[in-house]
């Protein structure tokens, strides 16, 4: 999901004459810190469970510790299997769309397979929808308490209210009763998980079906989903089984449900398995969805009816419009992916972000399928939302995803980076959330922090910078460019960091945001220290290891190390930033070098005291220079008969992390020292024949997540405060800049 849209909403001109203001202000802009209010502190227990014993995960839970087992989730799928994924869950739903009552009547024949050694009496279902039924719910309550918009925060009007209402619920034809319940302690009046409780048990191993009918009232576009005039995105909108983890698998040391509330910032979780859905639309209505076409329309009474499937997928989304433009369509292929159909749904309004939101859909499949793994379906649908309905754009679904229109995209300036960006960031989830299908409740980081670190090296890679700039103020001359880490690191909290990236989704004090931002940059800084090959094959086979299934962090760390062959490097970023969180803060203190000139006291000499005056002495060091140049007509200054003693002192104002202290000397010599000590401070000394003129630590910028550059080093330059002053200033205009878009 695209986190923030406070730039598009502003404007590009308006967030950059902002920012300015802000820095001639003097305001030094906070990066991350949104939330103001943390979560209340969430119960360690488990809910009570149920006749058969099988509780729901924790509300509290969050990255895993424990590695999975080999065989969790089925084992490695090889791609010799009948499916790519081991399926658990088959889904038939036939739906009609009321495009004026904006609802779906909704009929869905639900088969679910227990995978477990234990019979299954009651089954539990997300209803994402109920999450806009009211201000009762814990996403409407949490943004409520916390005071806290959700992306652009589109307040819903009378009459704009979403729900989904199950009409009724047959196992077998006999009636399955069902009961709200909370497992993450929201409020009573929150419907957004519910419990079936089955007439009939389900065997360990076998297969049960349940028929729902059910109608979804859409809201008007509210966080990833709903309607905006005739345009409607379609997301979230049927009752949905959650995942019965077993022993093994994402920590869990007997089988457990995983379900959790529909919280102002979390998103989702569930099984592979294979979709038949027939979508019944008015017939001048454009339609579009996850996986495949099958056949022409069928047209019953001025409706049509749309039939789309897809295997090995966890989810099911779709589109439908009457203002939609002529869709572009292309195909693209790439080795080990079949013939990939690339389409782009636009309004007539945002023509001019269509083609290149195809060609970064399509570059994003050619850089995916070669560092990670191949894509493996048929088709890739981009919807670009209308005006006015930008909560609908930036969000994932399963071969499908919502972009951002623009009415102009110009090169090297803001707009098409963020179009290009938001169209990379919501394909590379196809792969984060899609294939590899973390539990974006409990371990966001592994799908929003991962993505955005390969959507960032997919830029850095191929050389694109953030422009931020729009042609008004290019016009005026105003147009930095930053490299893309760069900018993300000024866009994440650093100085005072609370909550670690493997904290869940819907619990931070700092927002969701630092999850994208911190994770982004802490794997940068792994990648800088292990080397970007190794780090690259660890994410190759990360994929190739986990796919189809759900890896937890502790895969992830797993396979980083096992296939890096770094496991202290890893396992140190592991502890530091991914279950707990730590400040990086090393600073070169101070610096200096100065000549060792003869200096006043007593001596002995052939057997007797004799004293050295400062007046002698500065007659001997008069000679000795003059001599000195007189020997060495083209010396540079720094340079003279007497050695210069150069003093760095470095102090840690956090976490120890391997550093590199490198002091450059006038005569171009380098001294380079290793400080890797777990210590607050320490103090590097040598002797040579020429003083030094800087001491700079982290040269090579492998601490992204430091606080501050600036105090890594220092220069011999008499004065350097008004050009730090005027650092200082850019650094928080900079900062101001991208809290408010690195984020997306
Ligand atoms: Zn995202």
């Amino acid at each position: 999901m695209r986190f923030s849209s406070t730039l598009s909403r502003m404007g590009a001109a308006g967030v950059l004459l902002a920012a300015a203001a802000a820095v001639t202000a003097g305001i030094q802009a906070r990066a991350g810190g949104t939330a103001a209010v943390s979560a209340t502190v969430p119960a360690t227990a488990a809910m009570p469970a149920p006749g058969d014993g099988i509780p729901l995960a924790a509300a509290d839970a969050a990255a895993v510790t424990v590695p999975s087992s080999p065989d969790a989730w089925g084992g490695p799928r090889t791609g010799n299997e009948p499916t790519l994924s081991d399926r658990v869950v088959h889904y038939d739903i036939e739906a009609t769309l009321d495009p004026v009552k904006h609802s779906v009547t909704g009929r869905e024949q639900l088969t679910w397979r227990n995978r477990s050694q234990v019979p299954v009496k009651s089954v539990y279902l997300h209803l994402y929808m109920n999450a806009f039924e009211g201000m009762g719910s814990t996403f409407f309550t949490e943004k409520r308490l916390r005071e806290s918009g959700f992306r652009s925060n589109v307040a819903t009007g009378e009459g704009e209210w979403g729900h989904i209402a199950l009409r009724g619920v047959r196992q077998g034809g006999t009636k399955v009763p069902w009961t709200f319940v909370h497992p993450d302690k929201g409020p009573a009046s929150d419907h957004t998980v519910v419990r079936f409780d089955l007439p009939q048990a389900v065997a360990p191993g076998a297969s049960t079906m349940i028929d729902i009918d059910f109608l979804t009232q859409l809201p008007r576009v509210i966080a990833r989903t709903g309607y905006f005039g005739s345009f409607h995105l379609v997301g979230q909108w049927f009752p949905k089984i959650a995942v019965l983890e077993l022993p093994g698998e994402r920590g869990a040391a007997t089988p457990r449900w995983n379900a959790h509330e529909m919280h102002l910032n979390s998103e989702f979780y569930a099984d592979f398995g294979s979709y038949d859905v027939k979508l019944t639309v008015p017939k001048d209505y454009t339609v579009g969805a996850t996986g495949e076409r099958q056949g022409l329309p069928a047209e019953k009474n001025g409706m049509l009816t749309h039939r789309f499937v897809q295997g090995d997928v966890h989810d099911f989304a779709w589109t439908a419009d009457k203002r939609t433009a002529t869709p572009l369509v292309d195909t693209w292929s790439g080795p080990g992916s079949p013939k990939v159909t690339v389409t782009v749904l636009y309004p007539p309004e945002y023509k001019a972000s269509a083609a290149p939101a195809l060609k970064a859909a399509r570059d994003s499949l050619t850089y995916f399928s070669n560092t990670l793994g191949p894509y493996p379906y048929k088709t890739l649908t981009v919807v670009i939302p209308p005006y006015n309905a930008e909560e609908a754009g930036g969000m994932e679904y399963p071969t499908f995803f919502t972009a951002e229109g623009y009415a102009q995209v110009e090169p090297d300036h803001l707009n098409q980076y963020l179009l290009d960006f938001v169209t990379i960031h919501e394909f590379g989830h196809g792969y984060f959330y899609g294939l590899l299908a973390s539990n974006e409740f409990e371990e966001p980081m592994l799908d929003e922090g991962l993505n955005e670190y390969w959507d960032l090296r997919m830029l850095r890679d191929r050389g694109q910078d953030v422009h931020a700039t729009t042609p008004l103020l290019k016009k005026l001359g105003f147009a930095p460019a930053f490299r893309v880490f760069e900018a993300e690191r000024m866009g994440t909290p650093r100085s005072d960091p609370a909550d670690a990236i493997g904290r869940n989704a819907y619990d931070r004090l700092q927002g969701i945001g630092p999850v994208y931002s911190r994770t982004a940059v802490a794997m940068r800084d792994l990648e800088a220290r292990i080397g970007k090959a190794a780090m690259e094959r660890a994410f190759k086979e990360y994929y190739r290891r986990w796919k189809f299934r759900h890896p937890s962090a502790a895969d992830l760390r797993e396979t980083l190390a096992e296939v890096t062959g770094q496991r202290a490097a890893v396992d140190a970023v592991f502890a530091q930033q991914v279950y707990a969180t730590a400040k990086i803060d090393d600073r070169v203190a101070s610096f200096s070098s100065r000549e060792e000139v003869p200096l006043p006291g007593t001596r002995q000499a052939n057997g007797a005291w004799v004293e050295d005056r400062q007046a002698d002495l500065d007659k001997r060091i008069d000679a000795a220079r003059a001599q000195w140049k007189k020997d060495h007509p083209n010396a540079r200054e720094g340079s003279g008969p007497y050695p210069w003693r150069t003093e760095v002192l470095v102090r840690r104002y956090g976490a120890a992390v391997p550093q590199t202290l490198q002091v450059k000397f006038a005569d171009g010599s380098v001294e380079t020292a290793r400080w890797d000590a777990d210590e607050p401070w320490h103090k590097f000394s040598w002797v040579k024949p020429s003083q030094a003129v800087s001491a700079e630590l982290d040269p090579q910028r492998q601490h992204l997540l430091d606080t501050s550059k600036l105090d890594d080093s220092r220069t011999m330059e008499a004065d350097t405060r008004a050009s730090r002053r005027w650092a200082m200033d850019f650094a928080a205009f900079v900062n101001y800049l991208y809290s408010l878009i690195a984020t997306v």
